[in-house]
């Protein structure tokens, strides 16, 4: 699934596009405000940001000079009201992907945002590997020597996160916003008691991890 940032101060706007974005099946964050908007941006990896020029607390540009300068590279389609087109040919130079003048069509607007994301997750549907485990993101199967396993929705996600992300130290807070999107991670065991599930499926023998390590005091790493 993919998930994505609207910032924008027109409340109703918001509504609308979260509905529809909601009905095409992504997820949807989003925050009336710009510099809550850039820290939301920045606390978390979205697949895409819809971005107003126009925002109290920070302008647009502003919060894609700063995302782009700090080398988040999310796509940033840009919403500008009519007369803005020397902002809009400047959001493009500071790094945004595309724009739209507003008042847009909603077809429109959905058409440029899918564009977006196919230009910029071919990798979410090659298959995975590693060791005896083949991971296909597309078809949502695991298998272990050519063997089907039965994982829930939540085992896969982890795994699939765990796979993309091979050698890096991922804390709880990490695992619990990317896999569970949490804006605001909760204190839970959900994280390790998914491990040891995906460990007792996986591992040759689960008491001795060979690929999902725990880094004590910080969380996991997968090792491939
Ligand atoms: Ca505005």
């Amino acid at each position: 699934m993919t998930h994505i940032l609207i910032i924008e101060d027109e409340a109703a706007l918001v509504d609308v596009l979260t509905d529809r974005l909601l009905a095409e099946g992504h997820l949807v964050s989003s925050s009336l405000n710009g510099e809550e908007g850039e820290q939301l941006a920045r606390n978390k990896t979205y697949d895409l940001l819809i971005l107003d020029l126009m925002l109290p607390g920070r302008s647009g540009l502003d919060i894609c000079r700063n995302l782009r300068a700090d080398r988040n590279d999310t796509p940033i389609l840009m919403l500008t009201a009519r007369g803005e087109l020397a902002d809009k040919v400047v959001g493009l130079r500071l790094g945004a992907d595309d724009y739209l003048t507003k008042p847009f069509e909603m077809a429109e607007l959905l058409a440029r945002v899918e564009a977006l994301l196919r230009r910029t997750s071919p990798s979410s549907t090659d298959t995975l590997r590693f060791a005896n485990v083949d991971i296909n993101p597309e078809r949502g199967e695991v298998k272990r020597d050519g063997v089907l396993l039965e994982l829930s929705v939540k085992e896969f996600d982890l795994l699939v996160y765990l796979a993309q992300n091979p050698g890096v130290v991922l804390s709880r807070d990490r695992l619990l916003s990317e896999v569970w999107n949490y804006d605001i991670p909760p204190p839970t065991r959900t994280v390790d008691v998914h491990i040891s599930w995906l460990r007792q499926k996986l591992e040759p023998d689960a008491r001795r991890p060979q690929h999902i390590r725990t880094v004590h005091g910080v969380g996991y790493k997968f090792v491939p």
